[in-house]
């Protein structure tokens, strides 16, 4: 049986009920942080407490220690998640100079991390794949809400302080009252074929030039996701393209982007690189990048992202990839 497409993109499960018709009471998320049930998610630094390849949580308790606290600080900043069939459950970013120990013991139940217990502070890309659907998808929703209070903490409009209102979901000027909702950056990545069915992938500068992946971009204001795609790839790579499909979608909350999935066909294998983004690119056949990722060196996105997806997809099953020694 063929995998589906969205089975292959470990930041697209769910299993957390967002509950969001609830936000709005202004007593409801008040009401949970006195809850013992109330499980709360601590961030640090936008990692995550980790043991035994599942999110550790700690109690509602957790929230009134606070060690890194000075007159005049903002408080903590607490969002409701969603609840499962057990109970619900609340993000809560820790300050950057409070002490990991310190919250590790909340998480460990009042007391301090049993010896031979490791509790690691693991960032989303590390722990995805390995984490339950639940799990996974409380993390990313956690990552991308507190990417966006941090870079929202003032009005676009008038500039005067946000306040976060509606259980973590808006922000609301102190000054005009206008409210903020959370925004997600839409970006497109393509998988685009020739009449050959080899797939184009280009080295990106930021990654140094020796890893290959499909080409991305972000979709500007009044642009079709398909228009996209096809300025993108024509900017990118200096190919036209036609046939843009959509396949599956997946956050990527580092810091706010929606990866949008498409295949496209090439209408001509004739390629140039901008030369400024894309340092290259190439066709490939299967046996082709088989070849140059397992004798070749050569480097191609990692399984947790839907570059990676897109790739498998049309391989036909994961890329083959050379062996790493345990030493
Ligand atoms: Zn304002």
């Amino acid at each position: 049986m063929t995998e589906k497409f969205t089975d292959r993109l470990p930041l697209s499960r769910t299993g957390l009920d967002r509950a969001c018709e609830q936000r709005a009471d202004a007593e409801f998320l008040p009401t949970l942080l006195t809850d013992p049930a109330t499980r709360v998610l601590w961030l640090h630094g936008g990692n995550a407490p980790v043991r035994h390849g599942a999110l550790q949580f700690a109690g509602a308790d957790s929230l009134q220690y606070d060690d890194a606290a000075q007159e005049g600080a903002e408080p903590r900043l607490v969002v409701y998640l969603g609840r499962t069939a057990q109970s619900h459950v609340v993000l809560a970013v820790a300050r950057p100079d409070e002490s990991v120990e310190r919250l590790g013991e909340f998480i460990a139940g009042g007391g301090p991390v049993p010896a031979g217990e490791s509790l690691q502070w693991l960032g989303l890309r590390d722990v995805a794949a390995t984490l339950s659907p639940v799990d996974s998808g409380t993390f990313v929703e956690a990552v991308a809400i507190a990417n966006w209070h941090e870079k929202h903490a003032f009005c676009p409009r008038c500039g005067a302080k946000t306040v976060v209102t509606q259980s973590g979901w808006v922000r609301e000027c102190t000054q005009d009252q206008s409210q903020h909702f959370p925004r997600t950056d839409p970006a497109v990545i393509v998988a685009i074929t020739d009449h050959e069915d080899r797939i184009l992938l280009g080295a990106n500068a930021a990654w140094g030039g020796t890893r290959y992946s499909v080409l991305a971009g972000f979709v500007e204001p009044g642009e079709s996701l398909e228009a996209a795609v096809v300025r993108e790839i024509h900017e990118e790579a200096g190919v036209w393209v036609t046939d843009v499909t959509y396949k599956g979608s997946q956050p990527w909350p580092f810091p706010a982007s929606l990866m949008l999935g498409f295949t496209a066909k090439a209408t001509s294998q004739e390629v140039k690189a901008d030369g400024e983004e894309i340092l290259s690119v190439k066709w490939f056949s299967r046996e082709e990048l088989a070849r140059a990722v397992e004798e070749g060196g050569m480097g191609i996105p990692s399984s947790v992202s839907i570059a990676r997806a897109l790739i498998d997809d049309w391989y036909g099953g994961p890329v083959p990839e050379p062996k790493v020694l345990e030493n």
